[in-house]
This record gives structure tokens, C-alpha cells and sequence, in this order.
């Protein structure tokens, strides 16, 4: 770092800024991490000026023989951590990861049934604004108004009616459980692969916190850098059988270049992910999701499908009379870092919305426990109740934080 401040001042600044930032509020951004230095490390490496297209022991560039053990590394950990017959670690991003798992079941112009973008599915299961809506015939499956869950019912309507190629679950903005087994019980009834997007989630189920996908699903996507503390980035996971249509998927049909500093760091991650810390973690992620979500609700914050099984939370903020772009702008203020959320059958458009999604990971990383979610969430409500004090809310956010901080000042 010494280093860079030397030479770009101005660049360093703004990495001591964006440290700043972390360690001065509380990070309640669902999909995002506080990862670890081991794992920044790998990202900072000269592994990053390796081309490296193709798979280990059969690239396309001299060279590689060191990088291909850090790939080899990744791939072992991925399929031990998750008990999977075959992973793929070379996706950029979960829209990667999707883009080729896609590409490996799906022509151009096929059915695929996924949940809808307003009801807490991703942009990539099929949204008009994203090459998944543009260039598949997607239907869509929601929540029921009444429980706020998956209407199993609808699905199951909906694959009979349509006969899709490839059905989707997973969400964003999900957080129940997800029922795996009536899904697979849906896709061989009409002789669909399931994809399991787990992009989320992914962290608990490497944690056994929460029933994993893998034994379900044909092919599993996710990210990296969400509850499962690594590097940007994505993978896939998938039955043998799948093994070859998935690599030739990732490459040579979507990307090129893999990022071998990113594969690495995945490997590291992968290797935190497999000690037995990282169970406590993931369990404790959870716990404190539900302590969150009682103090919130407690407090008038109705938690939409009536709670959550995960790190994950989507509130309501209709009774409060406050928009989710006003919530986020208010807690902004008081040193709160939160997203506003479209809550189901929301009356208000995306920019807008009627909700806000909270999580947990960064702050259990951070070491808090139950105790300090339920302030936490005192401290929410009052920044999204009263705009008038934020200055007092950020205040003892920063005293909460004072024992909490990730990181040290200089990194
Ligand atoms: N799939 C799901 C369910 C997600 O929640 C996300 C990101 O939030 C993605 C895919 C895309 O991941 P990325 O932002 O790495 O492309």
C-alpha cells in the first residue's frame, strides 16, 4: 500500500476512504462480505498477469503449470465444500455463472420457468432488461399474496402448462427457505433441469446453516462474495454427467481469459469455508438474522413472508408511511448502509419501492452476536422513524462499532 500511496496518492485515497466508510457505519447490505486479508491477498497477486485459457493441464498459453494448481486447489475445496461431483470456479460473476449454465441446457428462443424479478428473483432469471428475458421465452413464478412464500402450486401449474426446458430457484430477495425437493419433484415430472441459483445463500449451505442445494439440483450457481466471504466472483456446480457441457459453456463460450488471481483467492475462500469456524460463522449469521428481524418487528417493521430462515431480510415499510428510498436515504445519514427493496406485489416503482432487504453477514464477521443485532435494529428504526436524529444515531453506531471493527486502519 506503502507503495501505491507513492506513486498514485490519489488513487490510494480513495482506498483509505472506502476503509473509512466500512469501518464508520454498520454494512446491513445483504449481499455483500467483510472478506478476509488471506483472501485480498491472492486478489492483490501477480497471478493476476497470467492468461490462462482453458482448463488445468490443457491451456491454451504456455506457463501455466503454477497457476493450475491454484485452479486444481479451487476445484478440489469447491467439490469437497459443497459434495459436488463437478465444479467450475472460471465464472466472472453470478450473471456469468448463469449466462453459461444457460448456454450449457438452453438454446435460444427455449422455455425456462424462473421466479419474477418483482417477487425477489434476479435480473437474470429473466427480465426484460437482461439477455435472459431477451433471449429465452421465460415464464415467471411469484409468491402468494396471503403468505408472502412460494407458491409451490403455481409452479407446478406453470411447468405442466409450459414445459420449460430449465426451471430456476433461487432468489435476492428471498428469505425463506427454499424447498429443493419439490422442485426436483417438479422438473422430473415434466422433464426440465433444475438450476438451483443459490447465489445468496450459498455461504450457509457451505456452513451447513441451512439445507444445501447440491443434492437436488443438476447444476448449482452462486457467487463467491456474498455470505461465503470471498472474492468477487462466481462458480458453478454440477452432476458429472453435466461436467463437460458446463466448461465448454464457461469456456470457450462465454469467456475467454479466466481471472487466475480471482480462481486463487476462490481457493483460499474455499479453504476458510471448509474449517469448522466457518459452520459457527454461518450458523451464527442466521441467528443473527432472526434476532435482527425480531427487533425490527418489534419496532413496527413488518418482515415480508413473515420472517427468515436465513441472513436475509425484506421488510415492509408501508405501515411506517416511509418509501425504501427514503429509509435508505435516512439511514444513510445516520452511518447506516442498507438497500431499498421491491417487496411483492409492491405498489411503488423499483426506484422507489415499499421495502428495504437487510442481512447480516458483514456484521457477524465484524464478531456481533444477538445482543448487538437487537440494537442494531433499535437503531435502524429510529433512523428510518426519525430523520431528525441521525446525528445521535450515527453516534452510537460508532460507539457499537468500537469494539467491532473489521480490518485495521491501515490494512
Ligand atoms: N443470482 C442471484 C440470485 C443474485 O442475487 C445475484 C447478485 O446479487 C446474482 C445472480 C448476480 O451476481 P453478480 O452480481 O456477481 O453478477
Amino acid at each position: 500500500f506503502g507503495r501505491l500511496q507513492r506513486q498514485d496518492p490519489e488513487l490510494a485515497q480513495v482506498l483509505l476512504d472506502e476503509l473509512d466508510r466500512v469501518r464508520g457505519g454498520l454494512q446491513l447490505i445483504a449481499s455483500e462480505n467483510l472478506t478476509s486479508p488471506a483472501v485480498l491477498a491472492a486478489l492483490g497477486s501477480t497471478l493476476n498477469n497470467k492468461y490462462a485459457e482453458g482448463y488445468p493441464g490443457n491451456r491454451y498459453y504456455g506457463g501455466c503449470e503454477v497457476v493450475d494448481r491454484a485452479e486444481r486447489l479451487a476445484i478440489e475445496r469447491a467439490c469437497q465444500l459443497f459434495g459436488a461431483e463437478h465444479a467450475n470456479v472460471q465464472p466472472h460473476s453470478g450473471a456469468s455463472a448463469n449466462l453459461a449454465a444457460y448456454a450449457a441446457l438452453l438454446q435460444p428462443g427455449d422455455t425456462m420457468l424462473a421466479m419474477d424479478l418483482l417477487h425477489g428473483g434476479h435480473l437474470t432469471h429473466g427480465s426484460k432488461m437482461n439477455f435472459s428475458g431477451r433471449w429465452f421465452d421465460v415464464v415467471s413464478y411469484g409468491v402468494r399474496r396471503d403468505t408472502e412464500l412460494i407458491d409451490y402450486d403455481e409452479v407446478r401449474d406453470l411447468a405442466v402448462r409450459h414445459r420449460p426446458k430449465v426451471i430456476v430457484c433461487g432468489a435476492t430477495s428471498y428469505a425463506r427457505l427454499i424447498d429443493f425437493a419439490v422442485f426436483r419433484g417438479i422438473s422430473d415430472e415434466v422433464g426440465a433441469w433444475l438450476l438451483a441459483d443459490v447465489a445468496h445463500p450459498i455461504g450457509l449451505m457451505a456452513g451447513g446453516a441451512i439445507p444445501s442445494a447440491v443434492p437436488y439440483a443438476d447444476v448449482v450457481t452462486y457467487t463467491t462474495h456474498k455470505a461465503l466471504r470471498g472474492p468477487r466472483g462466481g462458480g458453478i456446480l454440477c452432476t458429472a454427467e453435466l461436467a463437460g457441457r458446463i466448461d465448454r459453456a464457461v469456456y470457450p463460450f462465454i469467456q475467454s481469459g479466466p481471472l487466475m488471481h480471482a480462481v486463487a483467492a476462490k481457493a483460499v475462500a474455499f479453504g476458510e469455508a471448509l474449517r469448522p469456524e466457518f459452520g459457527e460463522y454461518a450458523k451464527q449469521v442466521v441467528a443473527n438474522a432472526q434476532a435482527l428481524c425480531d427487533s425490527l418487528g418489534a419496532e413496527g417493521m413488518r418482515p415480508v413472508s413473515g420472517g427468515t430462515d436465513t441472513h436475509l431480510m425484506l421488510i415492509d415499510l408501508r405501515d411506517l408511511g416511509v418509501s425504501g428510498a427514503e429509509a435508505e436515504r435516512r439511514c444513510a445519514a445516520a452511518g447506516i448502509t442498507l438497500n431499498r427493496n421491491v417487496i411483492p406485489y409492491d405498489p411503488e416503482p423499483p426506484a422507489v419501492t415499499s421495502g428495504m432487504r437487510v442481512g447480516t453477514p458483514c456484521l457477524t464477521t465484524q464478531g456481533m452476536g444477538p445482543q448487538e443485532l437487537k440494537e442494531v435494529g433499535t437503531l435502524v428504526v429510529r433512523a428510518v422513524r426519525h430523520p431528525g436524529a441521525a446525528a445521535e444515531v450515527k453516534e452510537r453506531v460508532s460507539a457499537l462499532l468500537a469494539a467491532f471493527q473489521p480490518y485495521d486502519s491501515e490494512y
